[in-house]
């Protein structure tokens, strides 16, 4: 049985959502708070499978709970609940390190269909035996010094292991799949985070900027995750 915690102050909605996701076989709980959320979550990496995270909290807003999860090495998956569909809130609530996100208000029917795929999601990078390049066995992709486990979400370059959300994990895996190819902010949006309607292309620049500490020696020189002017980005796995 999954066990989901939905973090939501307003009690009428967090009830509803435990009396319909409970009826669906789900174990729930529910947070009033981001505090109360930390506290259940930080330190306790298999208590719940999946976070149902509204943004509009007291104390604390959901961007800063998802930051401080995944500061803390809590990577769990996380649903958020946005109030807006802007792709600014949206890319705010990825680079926080959400995985998935609603804007409010929603269907049921859609919450249980997200809620179910990222925990396949979750099963399908430690189950997947996927290869992502000829070149490598399993679910890892081997380049210069570093190595990205899928099936761990984890990057190790050296010593350090650094931890992937999902979404982090999709997106290198999706340059990846384009090596050597520059892919444009839309298709980056449209394939990665299923964003349709007309955005701001250019708010998916942060996100690239972390990807670069993690895989970049020198973050502001990039030699794998290159800038293509005017279209995107490339990814090159052994520069010259
Ligand atoms: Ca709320």
């Amino acid at each position: 049985m999954s066990k989901v915690l939905i973090v939501e102050d307003e009690q009428h909605l967090a009830d509803g959502l435990r009396f319909n996701l409970e009826a669906e076989g789900y174990e729930v709980e529910i947070a009033a708070d981001g505090e109360t959320a930390l506290d259940q979550l930080i330190g306790f990496p298999k208590n719940f499978d999946v976070v149902v995270l509204d943004v509009m909290l007291p104390g604390k807003n959901g961007f800063e709970v998802a930051a401080e999860l995944r500061e803390a090495g809590q990577f769990v998956p996380i649903l958020m609940l946005t109030a807006r569909n802007r792709a600014e809130d949206v890319l705010k609530g990825f680079e926080a390190g959400a995985d998935d996100y609603l804007p409010k208000p929603f269907e049921l029917a859609i919450l249980m269909a997200r809620l179910r795929g990222l925990l396949r999601r979750r099963e399908w990078f430690h189950l997947s035996q996927e290869t992502v390049s000829p070149d490598n066995g399993g679910d890892q992709f081997r380049f210069a010094n570093k190595m990205i486990d899928f099936a761990e979400l984890e990057l190790r370059a050296g010593n350090r292991v650094e931890k992937l959300t999902l979404m982090e994990a999709d997106l290198l895996r999706y340059l990846i799949r384009h090596e050597g190819k520059p892919v444009s902010r839309r298709n980056i949006l449209e394939e990665v985070w299923g964003l349709h309607e007309d955005t701001d292309t250019r708010a998916i620049d942060n996100f690239i900027a972390r990807l670069r500490k993690l895989i970049e020696d020198e973050p502001s020189i990039p030699r794998h995750l290159l800038t293509v002017r005017g279209v995107g980005y490339r990814f090159v796995a052994n520069p010259e």
